[in-house]
């Protein structure tokens, strides 16, 4: 196992630290045997991890694809609680463990299951498109989930004027951007009756055309990134390819050479032949993209990490498997409502 991280890892990982989670990395691999378990690794996890143990690795998207298709008994997911909760959702009868209790999301602490009843009652018959950065109980009031992968594939499947989009503030007016709709985020404080068709007022929350109804959510990582920060490395690098998540806010995602999911922005890089990238986007997963293409530099602003990504190690991984912990549950309810906003989705790609 050492061998085997240290060929992918050596100019990333210190060999003090390769050697003692290469340790980890067996004993993880042993128990996940024992336990007829499968691991899912997020794009996002630190590349010691990355390299090691999972059986699959990818986007939120991917690895619900992979969660709905496991037949092992247990579901290890080295991600966040949203992801964790997804597994759940598609596999009912099995075992799904979150490694670190706590690892939570700004977005999907951003919204809640009254905060879109609310929506659906000022906005009566429009459908409602969640982000998978939510939780189970906003899942089950949706219609249809999607992720940075598909989210403009999603909103256009709908055939819909209007359609409300939560909660990430950011990837709707880029999907408004991408789609050509125009976006209001409303209040939810009592408002005086809407108009009626050809009162409305241009621009306002009071029009009738408006097309995505947004909501203040955002993720804690992506919006702290700048055009600022994206100029500073241009003007050091000229000639740098920039890759920014469509979490980042619409000017970072103008300013870049391409915006698009983590398995996106991988994919773009084994496919380019630029000799240097900066991905804006959470440090370890520039870190992961670097490991696998030793030829290329990766640029990356590390100054912001994920707080809640960063809570899953190789440790907690292992004493997931050991202790059976943190058992994710879903109450039924609300799992067969959210089962179909996810299903819908994952019929779409
Ligand atoms: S990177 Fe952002 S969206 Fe992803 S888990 Fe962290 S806070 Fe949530």
């Amino acid at each position: 196992m050492y061998e085997k991280m240290k060929a992918r890892l050596e100019k990333i990982v210190p060999d003090v630290e390769l050697r003692y989670k290469a340790e980890i990395a067996v004993e993880i691999n042993e128990l996940k045997k024992q336990k007829n378990a499968v691991i899912l690794g997020h794009n996002y996890m630190e590349p010691a991890l990355f390299y090691s143990v999972p059986d699959f690795t990818g986007d939120s998207l991917d690895l619900s694809r992979k969660a709905a298709q496991t037949d092992k008994d247990i579901i290890v997911f080295c991600g966040v609680r949203f992801m964790a909760e997804t597994a759940k959702i598609l596999n009912p009868s099995k075992t799904v463990l979150l490694p670190a209790e706590k690892a939570g999301c700004s977005l999907a602490e951003s919204i809640t299951a009254e905060d879109v009843h609310a929506l659906k009652a000022k906005f009566p018959g429009v459908p409602v498109v969640t982000y998978v950065n939510t939780y189970a109980d906003v899942k089950a009031e949706s219609d249809i989930c999607c992720t940075s992968s598909n989210a403009a594939a999603v909103v256009e499947s709908l055939h819909s004027d209007t359609v409300i989009f939560l909660p990430d503030e950011y990837l709707a007016k880029n999907v408004a951007n991408e789609t050509g709709k125009h976006i209001i985020f409303p209040t939810l404080a009592p408002q005086p009756p809407l108009p009626q068709a050809g009162e409305g007022v241009k621009g306002g929350e009071g029009q009738l055309d408006y097309q995505l109804i947004g909501w203040h959510g955002r993720c804690e990582v992506h919006e702290k990134f700048t055009v600022k920060d994206i100029e500073a490395v241009r003007a050091q690098f000229p000639d740098v390819v920039v890759l920014s998540h469509p979490e980042c806010s619409p000017e970072v995602v103008a300013a870049s050479n391409f915006s698009g999911s983590t398995n996106a922005m991988i994919r773009y890089v084994q496919q380019t032949k630029a000799p240097r990238y900066l991905v804006l986007t959470e440090c370890a997963m520039g870190d992961n993209i670097a490991a696998a293409n030793p030829e290329k530099d990766m640029l990356r602003l590390c100054m912001v990490r994920c707080p809640h990504m960063n809570t899953i190690t190789m440790e907690e991984t292992r004493d997931a498997l050991k202790f059976n912990r943190y058992v994710i549950d879903v109450p039924e309810e609300i799992r067969v409502r959210a089962y179909r906003a996810v299903q819908r989705m994952l019929e779409i790609g």
